[in-house]
């Protein structure tokens, strides 16, 4: 079956007379539970949930590999970290990649005896330092630079030495890149982001090659008490039905926003891994089928990237990204990444193109006047 149909019948129960198609989420804390707990599907809220279950199969199939849903995107990350490294291990991060997975390695588990070792996403930086590593993590592309890495390539480099791989996927998902199926261990996603797409929860999960890893992996949830609520996952299921539609327009409006940003006399620099000319393009297009919805581009300040934001009309002030709403921010009022003061960091949402582009147009022409 093609990707459309995929996410749309992933993880549904099998047909049955006068049952709904996708269950309602059930809220439970315990369940009915008599003699032997191991007789029971369901026996403690923090340990199982049918909702769980019907999202953790369409992940499963969708990703390529078993799937664990946790509370939110860092809570997948913590325990990717938390299940493959011990004190005296390596990790190497990239340097470039989301500013809380960094802060979280370089603070919690460096001060537990992890070495983390730091290497850009672009060019051959990461695999210089995989030797002797216990884990790889990867982010490509990027958040929120936009550069992309050679992940077969580095799964290849990393296995040889030794080193497990994770992949941050969130900026894309399954639908734009498949990491599991280029050899990665893990594949980790902010759901809160492109897979939910309606700014409306936080979750993530984390699909893995080995069955034996995702028993740990729900280990850890169970232990560590990471769940993400009923609630939330069933949303996420019945999002996930609409991903290939989001994500096609989303794509479309991003690579027609990044072509419009090209043509703008105060845009310094374009990012887009979708634009023939971008620097990431060459490697992306062999391992990636849709680039995203993330565009990034550089204005001369905070000044003018500040007069720039407030001028737009349409296009929404916010973090995050991957909704179907356009947003954008200057990513450097947070801090933490090594960009410049003008850099903005934008969302292609599913409005029309057209009028992405006119509310662009009209927030350019206002900053030029001043
Ligand atoms: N990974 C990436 C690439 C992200 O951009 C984010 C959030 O921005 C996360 C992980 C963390 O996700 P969450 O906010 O759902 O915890």
């Amino acid at each position: 079956m093609r990707d459309g149909t995929r996410v749309v019948r992933a993880g549904l129960p099998q047909v049955a007379q006068g049952e709904p198609f996708l269950p309602g989420p059930t809220f439970a804390g315990p369940y009915h539970l008599t003699g032997d707990p191991s007789t029971s599907a369901y026996t403690y809220g923090r340990y199982h949930n049918p909702t769980w279950t019907h999202f953790e199969q369409a992940l499963s199939e969708l990703e390529g590999g078993p799937a664990v849903v946790f509370a939110s995107g860092m809570a997948a990350v913590t325990a990717v970290l938390g299940t493959t490294l011990h004190p005296g291990d390596a990790l190497v991060m990239p340097s470039d990649g989301y500013y809380t997975a960094r802060m979280l390695a370089e603070g919690y588990f460096a001060s537990r005896g992890i070495e983390v070792r730091m290497a850009p996403t672009a060019g051959k930086a990461q695999s210089e330092v995989i030797d002797g590593a216990r884990l790889l993590w990867l982010e490509t592309p990027s958040n929120p630079g936009l550069d992309v890495c050679d992940l077969a390539e580095l799964v290849a480099a990393a296995h040889q030495s030794g080193a497990l791989v994770a992949v941050d996927n969130t900026t894309t998902t399954f639908l734009g890149q498949q990491p599991l199926a280029l050899g990665a261990d893990f594949c980790v996603s902010s759901d809160t982001k492109v897979l939910t797409g309606h700014s409306d929860l936080l979750l993530g999960h984390v699909a893995t090659r080995q069955p034996s890893w995702a028993e740990h992996l729900h280990a850890f949830r169970t232990q560590q008490g990471s769940i993400a609520g009923p609630m939330e996952v069933w949303l996420a299921h019945r999002s996930l039905a609409t991903l290939d539609v989001r994500l096609e327009r989303q794509c479309n409006n991003a690579l027609e926003i990044a072509q419009f940003l090209l043509s703008q006399p105060e845009v310094r620099l374009v990012r887009y891994p979708g634009l023939p000319q971008d620097p990431a393009h060459a490697i992306a297009s062999r391992q990636m089928k849709r680039y995203g919805p993330i565009v990034s581009f550089v204005l001369s300040g905070q000044a003018q990237a500040e007069r720039f934001l407030g001028a737009c009309r349409l296009i929404l002030q916010a973090t995050s990204f991957g909704g179907i709403h356009t947003t954008a921010e200057r990513r450097a009022r947070w801090g933490g990444d090594a960009i410049p003061e003008g850099f903005i960091r934008l969302s292609a949402g599913c409005e029309d193109m057209q009028d992405l582009l006119e509310d662009l147009a009209q927030a350019f022409a206002m900053i030029s006047i001043r």
